[in-house]
């Protein structure tokens, strides 16, 4: 929802919101499960009146990483995004700003020319070549920490089950559930009109997940699935062997510093990767992008009203010295680090608690969950998904920024 409520004020009249809003699922209402089908609680987002139509912001919608790709794409001037590139390494120049060196993304192609650029943000993921080009660079070195746990997941056709319609019917009119069982989770929840997204979680020691032919995952799939509540063992019947996807999950904690240096700095998974229990690692990189795009705009409008004297040109464009650029990022990531830090640690802890390792732990759980009043709940969680946000608004002080992380 924070992600969402950002994207809100990314474009003047909210459009972009609306955009991605239209291709997802509202999910108002979560139910979470033991592996009995005993439910244990329901988090239903009670902000939004009975009757009025909620806007995207305010309540949680699902989607798939494609249609959330289709949606930003298109919200883009035409030949702003080029494919076929792979980033290979970079180099500051002696004025500051960076050139940039590419490889072709696939065997056969051209490599595309090098660049030089005034920011560069990897945005490549857990395995980032530009975190490692920053370590080269003299940044401390940052490693993925594995889980333990090895998931299953695909994106299972309603139509298999009876259609959309009936699946929610059989479901009480809910869209989703969160299924807890020992040392194992279960997650399904709708992302389209026509699909579910099914996810299974267990233990598996790492690297065991590579070479597993999608026969062996689809049958080990129903073997950990047998025995659960509906629908997951439906949902799991109802995905081909070849549409499962079968990885490991893992982390990487955020830097208790900044992660750039000079005019180069990280976004998403790159600079912080979470574990999936709050759903939060897609919209942190949503987050990381438009604070980023706002503290540049910032910057660039202090300087446009400086420029003309704090007469009424401060949101002219003006370009940004290679300094000033540096100074920017580096604001950037001061102002997302304590954010990022505590999603990482709550997300980190959640995952713990979630999949009950102990029969201690599992019933603790279980009563948190069945005893913890659902008002508290939200309270607990909003610092994760309330948020005020304006383009124009004058940078946040410190102890503002504290009060939001
Ligand atoms: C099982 C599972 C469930 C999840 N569920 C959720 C969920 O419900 N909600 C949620 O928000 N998040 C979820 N996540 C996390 C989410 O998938 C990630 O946080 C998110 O994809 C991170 O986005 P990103 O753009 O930072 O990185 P990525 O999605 O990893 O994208 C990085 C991109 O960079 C490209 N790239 C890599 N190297 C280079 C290079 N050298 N040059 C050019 N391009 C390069 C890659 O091809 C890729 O396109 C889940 C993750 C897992 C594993």
């Amino acid at each position: 929802m924070r992600a969402m409520r950002l994207l809100s004020g990314a474009a003047d009249d909210a459009s972009l919101a609306h955009d991605v809003a239209a291709v997802g699922v509202a999910d108002a209402v979560v139910v979470m499960m033991d592996s009995s089908g005993r439910e244990l609680t329901r988090v239903r987002d009670a902000s939004v009146p009975p009757g009025v139509p909620p806007q995207p912001d305010q309540v949680i919608r699902n989607l798939t990483r494609p249609a959330l790709q289709r949606a930003l794409y298109a919200a883009l001037p035409p030949g702003t995004v080029v494919c076929g590139a792979a980033f290979a390494a970079a180099k500051p120049l002696p004025d500051g700003r960076v050139e940039v060196r590419f490889e072709a993304a696939a065997a056969g192609e051209a490599p595309p020319e090098a660049a030089v650029v005034d920011v560069l943000v990897g945005a490549d993921g857990i395995r980032s070549s530009v975190r490692s080009q920053l370590e080269k660079m003299g940044a401390p070195p940052r490693r993925p920490v594995y889980s333990g746990y090895r998931y299953y997941r695909g994106l299972v056709d309603l139509e298999k089950l009876g259609g959309a319609d009936a699946w929610v019917a059989s479901l009480g009119g809910t869209n989703n559930r969160i299924i807890y069982g020992a040392s194992e989770t279960c997650m399904l929840y709708q992302v389209s009109p026509t699909h579910a997204s099914f996810a299974r979680y267990c233990p598996a020691p790492e690297g065991s997940s590579r070479g597993v032919s999608p026969a062996e995952a689809k049958q080990h799939l129903m073997e950990l699935c047998k025995g659960y509540p509906y629908p997951a063992p439906q949902m799991a019947e109802a995905l081909e062997g070849g549409a499962i996807h079968l990885g490991e999950l893992w982390s990487m904690p955020p830097s208790e510093e900044v992660w750039g240096a000079g005019c180069i700095t990280l976004a998403g998974d790159a600079a912080h990767a979470v574990l999936p229990t709050l759903g939060q690692g897609a919209g942190q990189g949503v987050e990381d992008a438009v604070t980023l795009a706002i503290t540049l705009h910032r910057a660039a409008a202090s300087k446009a009203a400086a420029a003309s004297g704090g007469g009424g040109a401060a949101n002219a464009a003006c370009r940004l010295s290679p300094a000033e650029v540096e100074a920017a990022l580096r604001q950037y990531e001061a102002e997302r680090g304590p954010h990022v830090q505590r999603v990482y640690h709550f997300s980190t802890s959640a995952f713990r608690s979630g999949v009950g390792e102990s029969w201690l732990g599992r019933l603790r759980r279980n009563w948190q969950y069945r005893l913890m009043p659902a008002w508290l709940m939200k309270k607990a969680t909003a610092w994760l998904t309330e948020c005020t946000f304006a383009w124009d608004e004058a940078p946040p002080a410190a102890a503002a920024v504290a009060a939001t992380a």
